[in-house]
Parts: structure tokens; C-alpha cells; sequence
């Protein structure tokens, strides 16, 4: 019960790494808030993992203002003051920097940078008065080093890196750290969904260290440990979770 008492709230965890990360909450005790766009594979997660009222399904659209406070406020009493957030959800958009049009480039950061802030900036005041918690901002190894064809993702990924280590800066006086997360090739519906079809990413995981690509609670379980007492002296940091895709030079 490594998360005994902690109260979560999710982004984007109606499927991925975002629901993995929801049911390994529950399993270390914490209570979970579950959102997502997708509701009706959120509530069927909230339905499964919450019949002794340890999760509830929110619907939070990250780039919408107005949604964050309110999804907050229905945290709030639901389960009382949020200790742990995870800024999970993301998209991905494929195209060369000629071709990328600015709606593109607004969608992807709209979501995944701004999203991102939005929420950090939402939960302040609960984490506060709480007298802490863990933020952990799901970035990418695309937050890391440049990917072609991915200059959205990219930008907002770096921002996440970047505003991670702001806000561990700003908010350790009060209790709350601050970590990124950097995912390899997962094995998730995003990269299908982005090009549209379904999509075999095992051939890429042949080129990694470990020679295999990443399943969701190989995230997860990092994502865990960075919400739990475990890490109570990380925080501004990195964690790189890519089966040593990143590890050469
Ligand atoms: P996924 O597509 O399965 O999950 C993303 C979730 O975000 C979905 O449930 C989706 O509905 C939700 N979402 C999309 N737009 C949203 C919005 N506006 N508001 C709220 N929720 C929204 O993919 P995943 O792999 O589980 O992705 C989780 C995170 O991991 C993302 O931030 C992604 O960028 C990051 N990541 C993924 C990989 C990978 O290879 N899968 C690698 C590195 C980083």
C-alpha cells in the first residue's frame, strides 16, 4: 500500500499509460480520480476499479480551462484535497515542419503543453493545503532530443521538461515535487491513432538495449514511485523510461 491515503487525479486515463497508472493507484490504496475525453471508457475503468469508492470518472478535456476547475472542484469533493497529480494526457501528430500547418502545431501543444500547465497550475492551491504532494508530468523521450516529422510533440514535450523544473523550483517551499517522465516506444493506441490505422511498433523495440518495447505499466509502476513517499527527495528531475533507447550517444 504504497500510496495508503494519497488522493489522485489522472489525465487521459480512460486507456494507455494513463489507465495502468489508475489501477496501480488502487492497487497501493490510493483514491483516483479518472479523466478523460473518452467517457465512456473512463467510467467502465472507474465502474471496475472503484466498487469500494477508491475511483470516480471526471470528464476533463486538459486544454480547457474552465473543465480544470471544475474537474478539481469535483475531486476535491469527491475524495477531498489532491495530493498526487499526473499530467498524462497527450497526442501525437506526425508531419514534416513545411507541412505542418499552424492549427496542427496548436492542437498538439494546446493539449500537451498547455494541458500540462493548466493542471499544475489548477492544483496548487489543494496540494498546498494538504501540505503537499507529487506532480509527475508525463513528457517523452521526444522531450529530450529531436524526432523528424514530430515538431509539435517535440516543442510540447520540451516544454513539459522545462515548466517541470520551474515548478519544482517554485512550489518545494510548499511540500509539492516536481518530476517529468520520459517514455520510449510504448506499446499503446497512440501512434494507430495518430496515423489513423492500427500500428505494429515491436520492430522497434529490436533497436533498444533491452530489445523489446515498452508495455503501459512499464510506465506506470515509474509514475507510481514518483507519486509515492518512495521518491521524497526527487524532485525537478528526470525520469527516462525507454529501455535504453536514449542511452547511446
Ligand atoms: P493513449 O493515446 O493510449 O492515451 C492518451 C490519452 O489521452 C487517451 O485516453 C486520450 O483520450 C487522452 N486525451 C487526448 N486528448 C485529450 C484531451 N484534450 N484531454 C484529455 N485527455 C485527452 O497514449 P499513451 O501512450 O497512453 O499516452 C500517454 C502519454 O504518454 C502521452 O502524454 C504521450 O504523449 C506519452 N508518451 C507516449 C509514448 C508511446 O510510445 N505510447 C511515448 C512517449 C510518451
Amino acid at each position: 500500500m504504497r500510496l495508503d491515503g494519497k488522493i489522485a487525479l489522472i489525465t487521459g486515463a480512460a486507456r494507455g499509460q494513463g489507465a495502468a497508472a489508475a489501477r496501480r493507484f488502487v492497487e497501493e490504496g490510493a483514491r483516483v480520480m479518472i479523466t478523460d475525453v473518452l467517457d465512456d471508457q473512463g467510467k467502465e475503468l472507474a465502474a471496475e476499479l472503484g466498487p469500494e469508492f477508491n475511483a470516480a470518472y471526471c470528464h476533463l478535456d486538459v486544454s480547457n480551462e474552465d473543465e480544470w476547475a471544475e474537474a478539481v472542484a469535483f475531486t476535491i469533493s469527491t475524495f477531498g484535497d489532491i495530493t498526487v497529480l499526473v499530467n498524462n494526457a497527450g497526442i501525437l501528430h506526425f508531419s514534416a515542419l513545411a507541412d505542418t500547418t499552424l492549427a496542427d502545431y496548436q492542437r498538439v501543444v494546446g493539449i500537451n503543453q498547455v494541458g500540462t500547465f493548466l493542471g499544475m497550475r489548477a492544483v496548487v492551491e489543494s496540494m498546498t493545503r494538504a501540505g503537499g504532494g507529487s506532480i509527475v508530468n508525463v513528457s517523452s523521450v521526444e522531450g529530450l532530443g529531436g524526432m523528424p516529422y514530430l515538431v509539435a510533440y517535440t516543442a510540447s514535450k520540451f516544454a513539459i521538461r522545462g515548466m517541470t523544473k520551474v515548478a519544482a523550483m517554485e512550489l518545494g517551499q510548499h511540500g509539492i515535487r516536481v518530476n517529468s517522465v520520459h517514455p520510449g516506444a510504448i506499446n499503446t493506441p497512440m501512434v494507430g491513432e495518430a496515423l489513423g490505422r492500427p500500428v505494429d511498433i515491436t520492430p522497434i523495440g529490436k533497436k533498444v538495449a533491452l530489445r523489446r518495447v515498452g508495455q503501459p505499466d512499464d510506465v506506470a509502476n515509474v509514475v507510481l514511485f514518483l507519486a509515492s513517499d518512495d521518491s521524497a527527495y526527487c524532485t525537478g528531475a528526470e525520469f527516462t523510461v525507454d529501455g535504453g533507447a536514449t542511452a547511446t550517444h
